[in-house]
């Protein structure tokens, strides 16, 4: 416990010496990296959206530094005419220091971003006690630009509502099952609930929503969507598919020899403790992946 606490301690120098187990999930500390992997993909048939890793900031100065790496790197995308958008997690923008900050640091990613030949901005969905602050700030920012949209966790027990608020907005959503470790007072627990919670939502997007994100591994719930689609006559450029980087690489590619669009979320940065730790819990194919790369050093 105490080692796996230092090396998740995000200003500890743990984390540079054990990036290689991170290395499968992230793309690199640098944006350049970040780009590096976008190429390849991009190579590949399949779109991306990059994340600049870090959340729960907790002063200006470094929600500012947050706001200033996404303009940086929305500059180098516009260079490379990398085929990607941004995802990014108002936490890191300063959500829990001040709303108002966090939705103009928002708003000049979003504006920054239009240059772009895709300027969509994703803003990524966190733990519960800030759903309701970051759909306000989506909604905020949405009233003036619709190149932003929020993602929907399956797993939330209100999210059938906030799905249909997103479709009454033409919003653009990504679905997700969650990645929070959520009470039963706010969240479904287990997982065939979870599964039916998400085909009900991503059938409700498919047919009355703007391009939604279908953000999955799970192959069940993949088939479900392709028949589900096939079915209604909903064409493959109505929606798209969306898988983590190092997850699946096998199946991300299959999707798109089939004909989807396929878009892979790229994480880069220092501060990549919190989202590999959700990995790694959340799958034993994760955890045996970087036990095997303790292994074989
Ligand atoms: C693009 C994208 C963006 C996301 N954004 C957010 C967000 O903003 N907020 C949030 O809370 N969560 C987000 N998530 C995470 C999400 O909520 C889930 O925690 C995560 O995707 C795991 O659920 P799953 O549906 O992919 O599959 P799981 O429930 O993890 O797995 C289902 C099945 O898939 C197969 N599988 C999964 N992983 C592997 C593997 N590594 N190797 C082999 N087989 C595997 C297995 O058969 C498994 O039984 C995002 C996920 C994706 C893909």
């Amino acid at each position: 416990m105490a080692v796996i606490d230092r090396i998740l301690s995000p200003t500890s120098s743990f984390q540079t010496r054990f990036f290689f187990l991170a290395k499968r999930f992230v793309a690199g500390e640098t944006i350049a990296s970040a780009l590096a992997a976008v190429r390849e993909l991009n190579a590949e048939g399949l779109t991306a959206t990059l994340d600049f890793l870090g959340e729960d900031v907790a002063d200006v100065a470094e929600a500012r530094r947050t706001r200033d790496t996404y303009v940086e790197m929305l500059a180098a995308i516009e260079r490379e005419a990398a085929r990607t958008n941004v995802s990014v997690k108002l936490t890191a923008l300063g959500l829990l220091v001040d709303e108002t900050l966090s939705a103009g640091f928002l708003t000049d990613i979003v504006e920054r971003a239009k240059r772009l030949p895709d300027p969509f901005v994703r803003i990524d969905m966190e733990g519960s006690a800030v759903t309701e602050a970051t759909l306000r700030v989506f909604e905020s920012v949405y009233q003036h630009d619709a190149n932003v949209g929020p993602v929907i966790q399956a797993y939330l027990k209100r999210s059938p509502a906030d799905v249909e608020r997103a479709i009454a907005l033409g919003a653009r959503v990504r679905l997700c099952k969650g990645a929070y470790s959520e009470p039963d007072s706010v969240a479904l627990q287990d997982m065939p609930t979870i599964r039916k919670a998400y085909l009900r939502l991503a059938e409700a997007l498919l047919t009355r929503g703007t391009y939604p994100g279908i953000a999955t591994h799970d192959e069940r719930l993949i088939e479900a969507v392709k028949a589900f689609a096939a079915e209604h006559g909903i064409g493959k450029d109505r929606f798209e598919f969306q898988l983590l980087y190092g997850v699946r690489p096998e199946l991300q590619r299959a999707l798109v020899r089939d004909g989807h669009n396929v878009r892979v979320y790229v994480p880069f940065g220092t501060h990549w403790a919190g989202y590999f730790y959700r990995r790694i819990t959340e799958r034993r194919e994760n955890a045996f992946f970087v036990l095997r790369s303790l292994v074989s050093r």
